[in-house]
């Protein structure tokens, strides 16, 4: 069945790109990029319950899931800290909602800041591990029935719209939820960003499987404001620096085949030889910061 445009509703759609078996086309009206037609409720639940957060999953020619997340601790610690002291900006204290909080690192780093935050994820292996770790969080799908009405001071989402089936729907719930004046704040890759122009099918934001749409800082901004939000900031996220046994570690999963294999084993040995590891590069993502507010009066 044909997906309908998640901004417009309507489905008149120019094909972009077939990555793996999956058809990308662009909305003609509004320029939304998204999947079409779209995997069923029952396959992503699947794929998010097959050990989504770990590497178990790469099949031949796309990527599910996170590499290995927990790798990236002492890495995504300090950068959401950055976040919190964003978010601070807009306000100083209060309740915060991560919908989608994975193994929790956002909130350890909130638990020494001035917010009291509650996370929510649809992984149950991953929100254990949040839990044993002293977080508050717990295996929930967001629904209008949720939350009350204007529960939080602030909603945030790391890398999650891209996934979801109705990211109008979710932002309209997102709005309910959060009281008047109060932030919300996201991250999705950048689908006008110059990676994507670089890079065209191949770019990163389209080989994971379960990446649903593709935002650009303008068909983001119509979809907030379609749900009833303001002030809308949009921005590029900050360049992250791994370590070099991080990114050889990961680099097969985006460029395949034996003889690059044979490479990235041969520059790890004789990097290993020399101790630089542990040296720090920087890994442009070109990901999108967006930050808005649900308007004081409503
Ligand atoms: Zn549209």
């Amino acid at each position: 069945m044909n997906t309908p445009c998640a901004l417009c509703g309507r489905h008149d759609v120019t094909p972009l790109y077939l990555v793996g078996e999956r058809h990308i086309v662009r909305c003609n009206h509004d320029g939304l990029v998204y999947v079409d037609p779209q995997p069923t409720a029952a396959t992503l639940n699947r794929w998010y319950n097959e050990g989504y957060f770990t590497d178990k999953k790469r099949e031949k020619d796309d990527y599910l899931g996170y590499f290995s997340y927990l790798d990236e601790k002492p890495l995504l610690i300090p950068y959401f800290k950055r976040k919190l002291a964003y978010i601070k900006k807009y306000i100083p204290t209060g309740t915060l909602l991560e919908v989608g909080c994975g193994y929790g690192f956002f909130l350890e780093a909130a638990n020494t800041s001035a917010f009291q935050v509650t996370g929510i994820d649809v992984s149950k292996d991953a929100v254990t591990y949040a839990k044993q770790h002293g977080s508050n969080a717990r295996v929930l799908s967001l629904t209008k029935q949720s939350f009350p009405k204007n529960a939080f001071s602030g909603v945030v989402a790391f890398q999650l719209i891209e996934h979801l089936q109705h990211p109008l729907e979710f932002l309209e719930i997102i709005h309910d939820i959060t009281k008047p004046g109060g932030i919300v704040l996201f991250t999705t890759p950048n689908e006008g960003g110059y990676l994507k122009k670089m890079l065209g099918k191949r770019w990163m934001g389209f080989r994971h499987r379960e990446h649903l749409y593709f935002f650009s800082p303008n068909t983001i901004r119509h979809l907030l404001i379609k749900a009833g939000f303001v002030d809308i900031t949009t921005f590029g996220d900050e360049v992250r620096t791994y370590p070099i046994r991080f990114l050889l570690a990961g680099a097969p999963n985006y460029l395949h085949g034996a003889w690059f294999r044979v490479v990235v084993s041969f520059i790890t040995k004789v990097l290993g030889i020399f101790s630089c590891l542990d040296i720090m590069v920087p890994l442009p993502l070109n990901s999108l910061v967006i930050a808005a507010r649900k308007p004081s009066v409503s």
